[in-house]
């Protein structure tokens, strides 16, 4: 249940109304950071959770981009993750709605579950049975959330699937540090190529990498749903998974950093989840913070940076990406205009809010094909499958690729 300190912190003033993309789109109250902290309010004080008040809260993103704005310091971060916490236990959801979230659960924080679902899914690509489905419109005929959960699906090949890191790789050069990396769950399954360019970065930078094998889930996803006993037991498999021995625990998705850095929050006085979440670090916040010294190749290309929202309010991780990308003789970096605003992807937002995911989605493409760029760089996987399937739907491509991507290409000296 939300704590009432934190709720009274609160003082009405509607600075963080313009930064929140569902009160940019309907323009309701309650559809605002402000109005769902009245619901929370009126819940405590013995107010029923019936269905339009749930759906408030599931509507909001988790963007964080309220937090970023408000003057007063309210934590609306740890207010809704304990709402949604409280709708979870109170289940007054529907059957469907249920049944729904649990199969995204059973899948997705279990990379070898998502690993065999991906096998399944290069077969129904591979047979041209996505093909005949599309051609013969047979999404349009199903429940919104799986026709979003069909068209979401980034492509596979059997080489990504077959992919596996290295345990260990050593330091090129002088050793400098010594660091473990996060695997992540969608990251290491549909992104190999992501984990693979950023273990040759850090070792072309003098670190060497530790994938600690066996890794599963860091209980992100769990959490920003509500599902937070799940979410606490697989925090602490993780962190027992790791050595404790490293300079850093590096992290190369947005939503599982931030996520880290709050464990002790979530595991309150475990003192190995205290010293793990202080060693955490983004990729890019890492490596501005280490003195470049693999040299940087020219990569001309005109990029557009988007912001992911773990990145920019979970984290405050503004300028390190743009520091990197700008640090790539060639690469012009252009921006993205109103960059604190959220793509909709959020977690597994667009699976469960589908429409609300797609309206906030046609404001950022719009945004970004305003920019104009060759290359759309996003250090989050659910921001790129995003942006590009809205893309797609408009018959559009764009390249896409991490910034740790752009940065391998040009100390490789390849095209991104
Ligand atoms: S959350 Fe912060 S910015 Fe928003 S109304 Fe409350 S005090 Fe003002
Ligand atoms: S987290 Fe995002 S969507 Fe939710 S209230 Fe805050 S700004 Fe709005």
């Amino acid at each position: 249940m939300p704590e009432r300190k934190l709720i009274d912190d609160c003082v009405h003033c509607g600075f963080c109304l313009p930064a929140c993309p569902t009160y940019n789109l309907w323009g309701e109250e309650m559809d605002s950071p402000r109005g769902r902290i009245y619901l929370m309010k009126a819940g405590l004080e013995g107010e029923p959770m019936d269905a339009p008040m749930v759906q408030h809260f599931d509507a909001c993103l988790g963007c964080m981009a309220c937090v970023t704005a408000c003057p007063s310091g309210v934590k609306y971060d740890v207010l809704i993750e304990e709402q949604r916490a409280e709708i979870e236990a109170a289940r007054p959801r529907g059957l469907w709605d249920r049944l729904f979230r649990a199969m995204i659960f059973a899948l997705f924080p279990h990379p070898a579950r998502l690993r065999a679902a991906a096998w399944l899914q290069l077969f129904y690509v591979k047979s041209g049975l996505r093909r005949l489905v599309r051609a013969l419109r047979l999404p349009s005929l199903l429940p919104p959330r799986l026709a979003q959960l069909e068209k979401l699906m980034p492509e596979v090949s059997a080489a990504a699937l077959r992919t596996r890191l290295p345990a260990s790789t050593p330091a090129q050069g002088t050793r400098r540090a010594r660091v473990a990396l996060l695997a992540g769950c969608v990251q290491r399954v549909y992104f190999p190529e992501v984990n693979a360019a950023t273990i040759r970065v850090l070792a072309a930078e003098g670190c060497e990498v530790l994938v600690p094998p066996g890794q599963g889930c860091c209980g992100a996803l769990s959490l920003h749903a509500g599902r937070d006993g799940e979410a606490r037991e697989l925090a602490r498999a993780l962190v027992a998974g790791f050595p404790a021995d490293v300079d850093a625990v590096v992290v190369n998705a947005a939503g599982c950093g931030s996520h880290l850095k709050d464990l002790p929050r979530l595991l309150g006085g475990d003192a190995a989840a205290q010293a793990f979440a202080a060693k955490v670090r983004d990729v890019t916040e890492f490596l501005a913070a280490l003195p470049a010294r693999a040299r940087r190749n020219p990569v001309q290309i005109r990029a557009a940076y988007h912001d992911a929202c773990h990145l920019r309010h979970a984290q405050r991780i503004v300028e390190q990406p743009r520091q990197l990308l700008r640090g790539i003789p060639g690469l012009q970096l252009v921006e993205i205009a109103d960059p604190e605003q959220c793509c909709g992807s959020a977690g597994v937002y667009n699976l469960v809010q589908p429409q609300s995911a797609r309206e906030i989605g046609e404001r950022k493409v719009a945004n970004v094909l305003d920019a104009s760029p060759q290359l759309l760089v996003s250090a989050n996987p659910g921001c790129t499958l995003q942006i590009q399937s809205i893309l797609r739907d408009r018959g559009l491509t764009l390249r896409a690729a991490h910034p740790i991507e752009v940065l391998d290409a040009s100390i490789r000296g390849l095209a991104p």
